[in-house]
């Protein structure tokens, strides 16, 4: 058996001399590795060099045993070079890259997460806000993978939501009056920043990029949500601290 597919590259590493071993999220079989041979050797082999976030239409024989498939086609269909010829760009596109590949398992078939990380990827690629497209990314991964936060009810008790709610990574969600001090790390949330998050669940890519965003609500879910992902992830991604430490930068510059 044969597959073809639309892929998006997560990641590639050198192996041996002359191959590589990338990841690619597919558009119909979800996260699949693969070993591209000789493509080091001979450039024209392959017609694509397979770059990170590129999108291609590859073949592959899929493996029987292991996880390990042979790429014997690659071609290159969208490079987002905007994204490229941008330091700011490329590391929020590396870090949305990331953070697919620490969301999904191998091989579970995900067509949304396919057309979120596509569309995010050209929205990015047109120069639009790209603050807002990793908060929307953020969020409808989250949705997709089945990693969503719970904030329609109380995730301890169930109970409805009083006035005063807190935002527990530990616990996923919201804790209401009685129960958040089960949770000492919870911190206190704005009411629009919550709504925002169930409005960016419900609504779908195009028509979000078209909301406003609050800068005190923007500055809140950064903190929110790359807290949250650290905590379920086990690990902070990489890229986000090398978001972190351009941040940091920007605003010393600033106070310059
Ligand atoms: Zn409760």
């Amino acid at each position: 058996m044969i597959n073809k597919t639309k892929a998006i590259v997560l990641k590639r590493m050198d192996f041996r001399e002359t191959s590589l071993i990338c990841t690619f999220l597919t558009q119909d079989f979800g996260k699949v590795k693969g070993i591209l041979k000789g493509i080091r050797a001979d450039s024209k082999k392959f017609a694509s060099s397979v770059e990170p976030f590129s999108v291609n239409e590859i073949i592959y024989y899929p493996v029987k045993t292991g996880e390990l498939h042979l790429v014997s086609a690659a071609e290159l269909e969208e490079n987002f070079t905007n994204i490229r010829n941008d330091l700011n760009l490329m590391n929020i596109a590396n870090y949305l890259l990331d953070l697919t590949d620490s969301l999904l398992a191998v091989e579970d078939k995900n067509t949304d997460i396919y057309k979120l990380l596509f569309k995010s990827l050209d929205a990015l690629n047109n120069q639009k806000d790209a603050t807002k497209v990793q908060t929307i990314f953020q969020i409808r991964a989250l949705f997709y993978s089945g990693f969503k936060p719970h904030l329609d009810s109380c995730v301890s008790c169930s109970n409805q939501l009083d006035f005063q709610v807190k935002f527990s990574n530990a616990y996923g969600g919201l804790l209401c009056s009685k129960c958040m001090q089960k949770d000492k790390q919870s911190r206190s949330i704005f009411r629009g920043t919550i709504a925002t998050i169930m409005h960016i669940e419900k609504n779908n890519f195009d028509t979000l990029m078209n909301m406003g965003l609050h800068p005190q609500i923007k500055k809140e879910l950064k903190i929110i949500l790359s807290n949250f992902i650290e905590f379920h992830l086990e690990k902070r991604l990489k890229t986000q601290k090398v978001i972190n430490q351009i941040d940091k930068r920007i605003n010393e510059t600033v106070k310059l």
